[in-house]
């Protein structure tokens, strides 16, 4: 395809900056995408830092992309020019072990995440904070008519790491949820728990986001801080879904979880958690964790979206206020999701 503009960090904990990069030539089963919008995930912020081991520089984030294809491979037969497309977190799996087989490739060992990653000609991948991408074709998902490409963008990760864990513990009618952490991944995960029928409370380091949890279907909103409100929960709660990207005392929250119920993780913190097995055996009690979800499931994530009207609660950035938007996302200050309008750049 030959070079293109894109923003990313020269080196580890620098700030992004615009850079040109390359892009492989259109293969037989690849697609390239004209990148409209690209959400910013915490996750992009932890690869940048370091949290997440070494990586070669420079790196471009960016796993929640949306746009349009401009150029199709001649193999290629799931996809076609103007088509509205996404990529989320990964552009490549071995395709054969038990793990792509079952639909899951974000398990597979020769996973390759969509930056931050070596692809299979050796080049290291490139994310989504660029004019342009070439996927192939099997990594590219389609955007339902009905969802904007812009509240569209952060269901290729955000969404589908929530719906995927909902699903993962049979959310339904009847279900009770504690969303832990109202950012990116816990606005979304209110959106579809409630729209999988379960009742949905957020926890939160404070008030300040509650007025927008009840709007979005949460029943009630609490501080993680305010002990004597918890009490209302003790025992109450099938899943409790840890969006958080910062070190919690999970084991204050685990009197919340009803018998048999589960502490799933999504969000990663930077430490080790420290939990009272005690707990586990007297009340039967589970701990999970997920990556993502698999192609076929970010499809289905989209058009679940689609039937019921699940789009992103965004806010745009232009490529030249990153570094603004990243501290934003540090102090829990966005709501809730910062999308890049690449077009502006
Ligand atoms: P985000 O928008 O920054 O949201 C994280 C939320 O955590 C904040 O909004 C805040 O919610 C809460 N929080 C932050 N610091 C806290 C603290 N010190 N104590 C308690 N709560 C705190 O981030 P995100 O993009 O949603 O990502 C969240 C985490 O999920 C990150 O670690 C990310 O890497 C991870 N992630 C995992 C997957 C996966 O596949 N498992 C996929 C994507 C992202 P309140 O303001 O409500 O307190
Ligand atoms: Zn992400």
């Amino acid at each position: 395809m030959g070079t293109v503009t894109a923003y990313g960090a020269p080196a580890e904990g620098e700030r992004l900056t615009r850079l040109t990069i390359e892009r492989r030539a259109v293969g037989p089963r690849d697609v390239l995408i004209e990148i409209a919008y690209c959400g910013i995930c915490h996750s992009d912020i932890h690869t940048l830092r370091g949290e997440w081991g070494p990586h070669p520089f420079p790196v471009v984030p960016g796993h929640e992309i949306t746009g349009q294809v401009v150029q199709v491979g001649g193999e290629v037969t799931l996809h076609k020019v103007n088509d509205r497309v996404g990529v989320g977190c990964m552009v490549r799996s071995c395709g054969s072990c038990a793990d792509c087989r079952r639909g899951e490739e974000q398990y597979c060992v020769d996973v390759v995440a969509t930056y931050a990653s070596v692809d299979q000609d050796g080049t290291p991948t490139q994310g989504g904070y660029a004019t342009h991408i070439v996927v192939d074709e099997r990594f590219v998902l389609r955007i339902p008519h009905s969802l904007a490409l812009d509240q569209a963008a952060p269901l290729l990760c955000a969404g589908i790491t929530t719906y995927s864990a909902l699903r993962r513990h049979a959310t339904g009618p009847g279900s009770r949820v504690g969303v832990i952490g109202m950012g990116g991944l816990g606005h979304l995960a209110v959106r579809l728990a409630n729209a999988m029928g379960a009742e949905v409370t957020v926890l939160s380091q404070s008030l300040r986001k509650r007025e927008h949890s009840i709007r979005l279907g949460a029943i009630d909103h609490l501080a993680l801080s305010d002990k004597e409100s918890l009490g209302s929960l003790e025992r109450r709660l099938d899943l409790l879904l840890s969006t958080v990207s910062a070190d919690l005392d999970v084991d204050a929250l685990l009197g919340l979880l009803a018998t048999k119920g589960t502490l799933a993780f999504v969000g990663v913190p930077p430490n080790p958690i420290s939990i009272s097995a005690l707990p586990f055996e007297d009340r039967g009690l589970c701990v999970s964790g997920s990556s993502i979800g698999g192609i076929q499931e970010t499809q289905e994530l989209l058009e679940f979206c689609a039937k019921h009207s699940i789009g992103a609660d965004i806010e745009f950035v232009e490529p030249s206020q990153i570094n603004d938007a990243y501290e934003r996302v540090l102090a829990s200050d966005v709501l809730f999701r910062f999308v890049i309008d690449m077009r502006a750049s």
